[in-house]
């Protein structure tokens, strides 16, 4: 077992301000690479007893330590992040950024509630100087949507939920993103499908990626830019598994790191496949010799 240590690390010094994404393009590769520098700090090698150390550096002017005129730090994060409350993701350690890097927002599911609608379009009305990308995040094993999924293949286990409006709230939501995610399912592999034992797994987890995706199509909608340099949305699932995020795309084979957000129904149909013919989930749904 090797030992790591992940620092923040600030210096009291007047030092240049760190730049910043200057684009949408280098908004998503800064995330990117950044979760996959974290996911290399746990993942492969068999350095036993080794000790790896991550310093994460923080501009003394984020925490308020180099005042400008008003004696605050300016609020300047390059993404704004939707993610799950769940507490096995924490959106900065993860992306390897720290303060004042990210605009977050965690809700149960990651769902695009009017709140959560309301403080995106803070975000992109407010901070549009620095913000750069809006990241909805998924998560593998999300409970939210393992109870939509749960609830859809038996009804019965919606009734508790019937008088608990607010969680009834966030299942409905969800609900109809698994209702299409089966269909998908059962229209490439044959209706029987649904009596193989992975297929629970595998409704429940190309139901978190596309909900991720659903919701980025929504965002570029509504507040994104035509110009891929631009404003962009993009989506992906955190794998608590492996620590990496994982975003199939159609028509690429690559499926680590975030996806822009599918542009058209075209789209939506090419991520379905894509989904399917991923080696995730295609394993979950594999037919035993
Ligand atoms: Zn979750």
């Amino acid at each position: 077992m090797k030992t790591v240590d992940i620092t923040y690390r600030y210096e009291a010094q007047d030092i240049p301000a760190r730049p910043r994404p200057s684009d949408s393009f280098a908004a998503l590769n800064q995330l990117n690479e950044g979760n996959q520098a974290f996911a290399a700090l746990f993942n492969g090698g068999s350095d036993e007893g080794a000790r790896i150390q991550r310093v994460i550096s923080v501009d003394p002017r984020d925490l308020g330590l180099l005042s400008d005129d008003s004696g605050l730090p300016k609020q300047r994060p390059f993404a704004a992040v939707l993610g799950c409350s769940d507490a096995r993701v924490p959106i900065e350690l993860i992306f390897n950024e720290g303060p004042n890097d990210l605009f977050v927002i965690r809700v149960a599911g990651n769902g695009l509630g009017s709140e959560v609608l309301g403080s995106l379009k803070y975000a992109v009305e407010q901070l549009s100087g620095s913000l750069k990308v809006i990241v909805i995040l998924g998560h593998s094993n999300c409970g939210a949507i393992t109870a939509a999924t749960d609830v859809f293949l038996n009804p019965a286990e919606y009734l508790p939920f019937a008088t608990k409006h607010s969680l009834r709230n966030i299942l409905d939501g969800l609900l109809v993103v698994v209702q299409a995610c089966a269909r998908k399912i059962q229209s490439a592999f044959g209706p029987d499908i649904s009596r193989h034992p992975g297929y629970r797994k595998a409704l429940i987890e190309a139901a978190i990626v596309t909900n991720a995706a659903l919701d980025a199509y929504s965002i570029q909608q509504e507040f994104g830019n035509n110009d891929p340099a631009g404003l962009q949305a993009v989506s992906g699932v955190y794998l608590l598994e492996s620590r990496q995020v994982w975003a199939p795309c159609g028509g690429e084979l690559k499926e680590i790191g975030l996806a822009t957000a599918p542009r058209d129904p075209t789209g939506f149909v090419a991520l379905g496949n894509a989904i399917l013919q991923s080696g995730r989930i295609a394993s979950l749904l594999q037919v035993s010799a």
